[in-house]
């Protein structure tokens, strides 16, 4: 993939926002792994460097530290026997290891969790990070953040984006089909987290470039269009699919915010994740859980913009109850998030000026309720709370109270102001 190309091809944005990335390479192709040693050191990665996998991605990637040691590299290996939850604690310990064992570069052995501990403590240790990807199981891969678990409360920090990207197809085609179809789910959480984007900037004025949304778009498009092949174990399908990922998660990087690949949907996933946690209970693979939270978004998306007018009033919030069910361990973080809340920075008579906008946005970016399940039926992602293991009662909390754990405008964010019934059971079952 040319990603210098993508890059200049954003200089000088309309929007105004200079769109920088730090990747000077992503590589996708078939038998890249016996190529590893040679692209890192064509793009200059350092020599000594941390080797961070875990049992299943270094099995996955069998002889990838020979090929390093052959290929110039003082390389050690950092291995956990399966790394589900990016914690802090690890992050530091990563950080602490680079600094006093002298690693100038870190590369992740993975996807997901593993990647984000990497891309935080090359940040915090200042060493160059590039990642080896197993699996297309989700779109962090370029992303210049982190989602960190600390005290079992999940938020957003900054990290490093990786230098260098590797994935060899043969082996993203062989990974399993579980993790394939989380990446599908991941993508499709675009649709409702393009809606989100779009919304706020109408009602709130935050930052918006179309260009990069439209990077999304594609994307979006690329995968969706990929649906009947995502389990198969074809390696132009995941090359495609990986592709799609990565650009999501530059999407971020260029645009600096997180807008591009991620709304409600993506918090509701957070919220069922942190509250299982809590109980000491792993959750589903971040996609799967993202892509059921989608169809649950747009189904209430489709069902807001459904009404023609709408005659919205400030909010009137039970702050005792959302407290309530955030429990002690969060309520804190709740408290911060929502002083002063994200919805002073909008009004009830300007939601009712762009009510038209926002219906246009629900309703050309969301496909039909059966339509976006049957498209994830066959991409073999999971369309309801059950497959993914969240109760009937963390799932409904979860939509009904999600907003309040980030200072972001979502659309329903805007719920409590909109004066519309809303009977959310039947969004879930
Ligand atoms: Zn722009
Ligand atoms: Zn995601």
């Amino acid at each position: 993939m040319d990603i210098k190309r993508l890059v200049d091809s954003l200089r000088d944005c309309p929007c105004g926002r200079p769109h920088k990335a730090e990747i000077k390479a992503i590589e996708i192709g078939s038998g890249l792994k016996a190529e590893t040693a040679k692209i890192l050191n064509k793009y200059g990665f350092p020599k000594r460097i941390l080797v961070v996998a875990d049992k299943n991605t270094l099995r996955a990637s069998d002889g990838i530290m020979e090929i390093l040691k052959e290929g110039g590299f003082d390389a050690e290996l950092e291995l956990y026997d399966n790394l589900r939850v990016a914690e802090m604690t690890e992050c530091r310990r990563l950080q602490e290891i680079c600094g006093s064992r002298g690693f100038e570069g870190i590369l992740s052995v993975g996807s997901g969790s593993l990647n984000d501990i990497c891309r935080f403590a090359a940040l915090h240790a200042d060493t160059d990070f590039a990642i080896f990807a197993t699996a297309p199981s989700m779109d962090g891969f370029a992303s210049g953040t982190a989602p960190i678990t600390d005290n079992n409360f999940k938020t957003t920090h900054p990290a490093r984006q990786p230098s260098i990207i590797i994935a060899d197809t043969s082996i993203l085609a062989k990974s399993p089909a579980i993790l394939k179809s989380a990446g599908f789910g991941d993508m499709i959480g675009k649709l409702t987290g393009l809606v989100d984007w779009k919304v706020s900037h109408l009602l709130t004025g935050e930052y918006y470039c179309k260009n990069i949304a439209a990077l999304t778009e594609e994307a979006l498009r690329r995968v969706t269009a990929l649906a009947d092949r995502i389990t198969e174990d074809s390696e132009e399908a995941a090359e495609a699919v990986m592709e799609a990922l990565v650009i999501t998660g530059i999407a971020m990087k260029l645009a600096d915010s997180v807008r591009p690949a991620s709304g409600d949907e993506h918090i509701i996933s957070h919220y069922w994740e942190i509250k299982k946690l809590e109980e000491g209970k792993l959750s589903d693979f971040h996609g799967r859980k993202v892509g059921v939270a989608t169809l649950i978004c747009s189904r209430i998306y489709r069902y807001l913009a459904s009404f023609e007018t709408v005659d919205p009033a400030a909010e009137n919030l039970d702050w005792d109850d959302i407290h309530r069910v955030y429990g002690p361990n969060f309520t804190k973080d709740v408290i911060r998030l929502n002083n002063p809340t994200i919805t002073e920075q909008t009004t009830p008579k300007l939601i009712k000026e762009n009510w038209q906008a926002i219906r246009e946005i629900v309703f050309s970016t969301l496909p039909e309720n059966e339509e976006l399940k049957a498209l994830m039926k066959t991409a073999g992602a999971p369309t309801t709370i059950e497959e993914i293991d969240v109760s009937p009662k963390l799932g409904l909390e979860g939509v009904i109270y999600h907003p309040y754990m980030r200072y972001r405008m979502t659309l329903m964010r805007l719920i409590p102001m909109l004066n519309i019934p809303v009977d959310w059971k039947s969004f879930i079952e």
